[in-house]
């Protein structure tokens, strides 16, 4: 049905839930032309205060984000779909890894401009009030000032004609610049520590990242000698995303977890909860998914990839 957005109120959107068999949540079905299609469970509205559904982590800092992300997935082409249960991990993840500074909000609109566009020359038809999210903008005014922002600089990234706007050359080559992580990979990195109690576990992170559409690779650091060899760095600069179970504590774990984050690829962090206690203290403060059964950890870490990557590619061979 026809109404305004739950998320960012944009008046012509569709929007549409599904009550389960629990009634505990309805399943919405979002499809608005400013953030995006995509699913999220909610709890039902308050029945003093229906107008409000949006739970306490949307604050007015996390919601042009959280938009941000929606649209951009959307464009990615890749599913969203959010558990209750995994809202505020979802929120926080989105808090930190949307772009805050002028920069990196420029970075974002060109980049998903190009994503857009089908060729060189190609002119988009850009409408600031449903395109803002576009560069994470906090609204419109905001995507207004960067673009003509990016009109006049002595690089020219953007050029405007009439409604639409269209990536120059300096615009394709600042995207060829930032593209060091390899936007088309379905790899993803197993950081885990290598123990034969631990098969189990590996089993089931496989079948999680298979599930998901992606295609696991873990590589056994005992062939190898020296805190972080070539192949572990070459096969995670391979890799869209990493795992790291810190299950056992290993120092690898914590190297290879630290690497991929230097690189700027986003790291799915779990531990069993036995040894949560001991987890790091600069990893401590994440949200790690804690696990006691192998089961539990599959369908988590499951989630939680379709929540923050999406839905992949890949079918298991
Ligand atoms: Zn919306």
């Amino acid at each position: 049905m026809e109404q305004e957005c739950i998320v960012c109120r944009y008046s012509v959107a569709y929007i549409d839930f599904t009550v389960p068999l629990t009634h505990a949540v309805r399943i919405y079905t979002i499809r608005c032309p400013r953030c995006g299609n995509y699913k999220m469970e909610l709890l039902p509205p308050h029945p003093m205060e229906p107008s409000r559904v949006l739970p306490k982590e949307f604050t007015s800092e996390l919601i042009p984000y959280f938009i941000g992300y929606t649209r951009e997935q959307t464009i990615l082409k890749n599913d969203v779909d959010i558990k209750y249960s995994d809202i505020s991990n979802i929120a926080e993840y989105i808090l930190r890894q949307s772009p805050k500074t002028v920069s990196e909000k420029i970075d974002k609109l060109i980049i998903n401009i190009s994503r857009i566009s089908k060729y060189y020359g190609d002119l988009i038809e850009f409408n600031p009030e449903v395109n803002y999210p576009l560069g994470y903008c906090k609204n419109t005014d905001e995507v207004v000032k960067i673009i003509e922002y990016l009109t006049t600089t002595k690089r020219q990234y953007l050029k405007t004609v009439g409604s639409g706007v269209s990536l120059m050359v300096d615009g394709w080559d600042r995207i060829h610049d930032l593209s060091k992580v390899p936007l088309h990979s379905t790899q993803v990195f197993i950081a885990m520590w290598f123990d034969p109690t631990m098969d189990k576990i590996y089993k089931k992170i496989e079948d999680a990242v298979w599930e998901a559409g992606y295609k696991p690779i873990r590589v056994d650091r005992a062939h190898f000698t020296g805190d972080i060899n070539d192949k572990i760095i070459a096969e995670i600069r391979k890799s869209k995303f990493l795992i790291a179970d810190y299950t056992g504590q290993r120092h690898g774990v914590y190297y290879e977890a630290g690497y991929a984050k230097g690189m700027g690829l986003e790291v799915i962090s779990s531990c069993n909860e036995n040894d949560k206690q001991n987890l790091h203290f600069d990893t401590s403060h994440q949200n790690h998914i804690i696990w006691k059964t192998d089961d539990e950890l599959h369908d988590k870490l499951l989630d939680r990839i379709l929540a923050i990557i999406g839905q992949g590619p890949e079918k298991r061979p």
